[in-house]
């Protein structure tokens, strides 16, 4: 019985013991963090945030995200955002060009971007390229031309905010129309496209010997003369014929493409709409043509394109106007934000988690594009509504009633 109650006194001082150690420890790590120095501030005025040295000021205050990185980021991964501000301008007598490829960003392997400029009457000369070319229409108007492998014809007049494709290996031209020619957005399922490396019309006439082009055509060798010797590009040239007219013309014969290689946007009803903005979503399924999958988003002041990824392609970004940020987390614990604005090019990864805030105070639109004709994503969100409640809180202690509350379909665009 002594013993019994030797023993107890024992196990309880015991216990007391390990108790008040536990305590020291625990009123140790309480000490270090109370000496622990700040290491930031809001206004950024302490010693370790300051930097006394000339720096590139307009650049930093356009990159808040990389001067002042969220604490929750880490850094770690390569860039992925690429200006067009900062690509070699070609200029031509019918316009201007510019390009971001892998050569730039060499992250965005599987896809590179053009912007173009055309005025009127500036044709971008007869060509293809092996590598398939969506294109959207930012600023004015354009006559669009092109030949599929079944001799059928596609012209057709493309406004601001329509949309083309030209698959891989078919030919095709752009011709900018009044008043005041056009602008346009190309991308391509090639990072390592390069719109000064196109076939050309010109250039392979140019290197085909004129006996050689005479026999192909059954006519005299003279009827070349006049090819020019070297590559047109983009040049100017009077308007063209009504578009009927050369419709008729280029489609006899053969008659016209099945599937119409452009498409209207503007005549089709947002995929979703929420207070925070809207989403087209454009791919096969409503576009026979494409082969390239779209997401065309605007997002109002404060509005999200919500945590999600995509299981089946890398995602190229071109933010056509306003302001936004981007995070993007990659594995082993490293997360990058990056600032955005008016042409300017993003690139994720296929099956990489990010999301887009609107940091303006104007809509932000940006389009996602994929190499693939189908689009496909999965957000953080309808994973976790779809999971067993149980499991999820079991891992992050968020309540199930607030699992329970989670949408069961998709928003893409937050708040609700
Ligand atoms: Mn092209
Ligand atoms: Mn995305």
């Amino acid at each position: 019985m002594e013993q019994e109650k030797d023993q107890a006194k024992v196990s309880r001082r015991r216990f007391l013991e390990a108790s008040s150690a536990m305590l020291v420890v625990a009123a140790g790590v309480q000490a270090a963090q109370g000496q622990e120095k700040q290491i930031r501030s809001a206004d950024h005025h302490l010693p370790n945030e300051s930097q006394p040295v000339q720096n590139n000021d307009p650049l930093d205050k356009e990159n808040p995200s990389s001067v002042w990185a969220p604490p929750t980021d880490s850094g770690g991964q390569p860039p992925f955002k690429y200006s067009f501000s900062l690509s070699h301008k070609r200029q031509e007598e019918g316009g201007w060009t510019r390009q971001v490829t892998v050569r730039d960003l060499p992250i965005s392997k599987k896809m590179a971007g053009v912007q173009m400029r055309l005025i009127t009457g500036g044709i971008r000369e007869l060509h293809w390229h092996v590598g398939a070319e969506w294109a959207l229409m930012l600023y004015g108007n354009a006559r669009i031309t092109a030949v599929d492998q079944e001799g059928r014809s596609h012209v057709s007049d493309v406004t601001k905010g329509d949309l083309w494709i030209f698959p891989g290996g078919i030919p095709h031209s752009i011709q900018g129309l009044g008043p005041d020619g056009c602008e346009f957005l190309l991308v391509f399922n090639d990072g390592n496209f390069n719109e000064f490396d196109t076939f050309l019309l010109t250039d392979w006439m140019t290197h085909t010997p004129p006996d050689v082009l005479a026999k192909n055509f059954g006519v005299p060798e003279s009827t070349f003369d006049k090819v020019p010797k070297k590559e047109l590009f983009i040049f100017e040239r009077p308007l063209p014929r009504p578009l009927a007219d050369e419709q008729k013309q280029a489609e006899a014969g053969t008659g016209r493409v099945p599937h119409s290689f452009d498409f209207k946007p503007v005549e089709m009803k947002p995929t979703k709409v929420s207070h925070g903005g809207e989403v087209k979503i454009i791919d096969q399924k409503i576009w026979p043509a494409t082969n390239i999958a779209a997401a065309i988003v605007t997002l109002k002041p404060g509005g999200l394109r919500e945590l999600h990824w995509h299981p089946n392609e890398d995602e190229w970004q071109y933010y056509v106007v306003g302001k936004g940020r981007m995070t993007v987390f990659s594995a082993g614990g490293h997360a990058r934000t990056m600032d955005f604005q008016g042409g300017d090019v993003g690139y994720i990864d296929k099956s990489v988690p990010h999301y887009i805030e609107n940091t303006g105070d104007t809509d932000l639109t940006f389009i996602e594009v994929f190499p693939t004709p189908f689009y496909e994503d999965i957000s953080l969100a309808e994973w976790l509504a779809h999971t067993p409640s149980r499991l999820v809180d079991q891992h992050i202690q968020v309540g199930e009633d607030f699992l329970a509350k989670i949408p069961k379909k998709e928003m893409i665009i937050t708040p609700e």
